[in-house]
């Protein structure tokens, strides 16, 4: 149909007029003439297409289409939510939460100019590195230290200086893949390493080590198998009898702890991981961690080591390309310097807090929300107290489970009623993400703390009702 065929789209008010309309006025001084203008425009491009199907809307309703529109743009799409999956450092929600501690620190180093480079001491110029390098060495007992963008940035870094052109050497049950495409063959290849395979999937003896080494070598790396375990007829070569190969040789021994954790996390009732300490205790010259993970800061690769071998990373140009910005080292040193107080960590780390979490605590809570949620929800749905099992996340431990409790809510129509009930929770102001088991959508109590903003949060929520 032609346009002049529909007398409505005719008279659609024009942008000028919109813009003068007496109610946006005050839109126009909160966001701006030039966004304002652009809300208007696409509101009315939509409005063209709905009159072509039909519809009439008076310039109220446009005016307060232009509203919404604004008010979608002018929102964070990287928006704060409530991390309900039981998983507690969970990659896509961005793992560690931080200290307050950190949080002050990381602003201040927003705010202001802060001694980044430059030494207080002489006046003269300083490194990043210093903020954290006796701390790190002091909680980990390494020679040096040095930080990175992320681990993988540390992995890169330290093949790329000490195998460029050379071999790395790799048991075949530690080539592993880590969620987002880290492999470690890719990673080795884009660092100008040749990768020099050992052993097989689940056995890898003393000998394919000592065989594969040669005049080619640049460094043994051994690697956390993170995000899986080999089980049954196995056989691994330990850290200690690794780093005693590797010296006999006169080669580097790099540990990717992936995780790492500075301290045992049996002080948690979790199973022990080995820390950092330990890895740098039974050899390994190099050792490298993230930041946002089990330790609980913000994104960051540790490198820690030999002194020689630190400096020849600090000398790598690559160096320059992954360092780290004030924001994050100040949030580092902040969070490091809970270590020294183990006592109290699991109260102001927010990481170590939720895993310790008293399993009573968390059933407490959750069946003090039963009714919150079943008043809210309504009838439709059935909303009961279970026990479920959290994750650490991240690749930590990743077999083992911490009993928890939490809240499952089942509609009783079937169909996608599940997928819609998730649906609305990632809808609220605060997206509540959970996870749906079994024909129900469970959210799992561990890491909710705020529990008022949270019930604020819920009343927002809309569910479409039964028909
Ligand atoms: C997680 C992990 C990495 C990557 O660390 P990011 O901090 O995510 O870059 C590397 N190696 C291992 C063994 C890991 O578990």
């Amino acid at each position: 149909m032609a346009e002049a065929a529909l007398p409505a789209l005719r008279h659609l008010p024009s942008v000028d007029r919109l813009l003068r309309h007496p109610d946006m006025a005050a839109v126009v001084e909160t966001y701006g003439r030039a966004e304002a203008t652009q809300a208007v425009r696409e509101t009315l491009a939509v409005l063209r297409q709905d009159l072509r199907s039909g519809a009439s809307p008076d310039e109220t309703m446009i005016v307060a289409s232009v509203l919404s529109r604004l008010a979608a743009r002018a929102g964070a799409r990287l928006k704060p939510l409530f991390n309900l999956t039981g998983t507690v450092l969970h990659t896509n929600l961005g793992r560690a939460i931080l200290a307050e501690e950190a949080i002050e620190a990381a602003t201040a180093a927003m705010r202001h100019a802060v001694s980044l480079e430059f030494d207080l001491e002489n006046g003269k110029r300083g490194e990043r590195d210093d903020h954290v390098r006796a701390l790190v060495c002091e909680l980990t007992g390494a020679e040096d230290a040095t930080l990175v963008n992320n681990n993988a940035a540390a992995v890169l870094l330290v093949l790329n200086t000490l195998s460029q052109g050379r071999e790395s050497i790799v048991s075949r049950g530690e080539l592993i893949e880590i969620g987002g495409a880290f492999r470690m063959p890719e990673i080795m290849a884009r660092a100008g390493a040749r990768l020099h395979e050992v052993g097989t999937t689940n056995r890898t003896h003393v000998r394919d080590y000592v065989n594969a080494i040669g005049p080619e070598t640049g460094l043994i790396l051994k690697v956390h198998t993170s995000n899986y375990r080999i089980e049954g007829f196995t056989a691994e070569v330990e850290p200690r009898d690794l780093a005693k190969i590797a010296h006999q040789h006169n080669v580097p021994l790099v540990n990717d702890l992936g995780s790492g954790t500075l301290i045992d996390l049996s002080r948690l009732g979790l199973r022990k991981e080995p820390t950092v300490r330990e890895a740098v205790e039974e050899g390994a010259d190099l050792v490298t961690f993230s930041g946002d993970k089990l330790l609980g800061g913000p994104q960051a690769g540790f490198i820690v080591g030999r002194k020689d071998l630190i400096a020849a990373i600090n000398r790598n140009p690559m160096k320059r390309a992954l360092r780290v910005d004030k924001v994050r080292l100040a949030a580092c040193e902040a969070t490091l310097k809970l270590y020294r107080d183990p006592d109290r960590l699991a109260r102001r780390l927010p990481t170590m807090r939720f895993l310790a979490r008293p399993l009573e605590e968390i059933h407490k809570q959750a069946a003090r929300l039963v009714p919150v949620l079943d008043d809210i929800t309504g009838p439709d749905v059935s909303v009961e107290c279970v026990s479920c099992q959290s994750q650490i996340g991240s690749g930590a431990l990743p077999l083992d489970t911490i009993p928890s409790f939490g809240l499952s809510l089942s509609p009783k129509r079937g169909g996608r009623a599940v997928e819609e009930l998730g649906a609305a929770f990632r809808s609220l102001p605060w997206p509540v993400i959970g996870r749906v088991a079994e024909g129900a959508f469970v959210l799992d109590l561990r890491c909710l703390e705020d529990e008022a903003v949270f019930r604020q949060n819920l009343a927002s929520l809309r569910l479409r009702a039964a028909p």
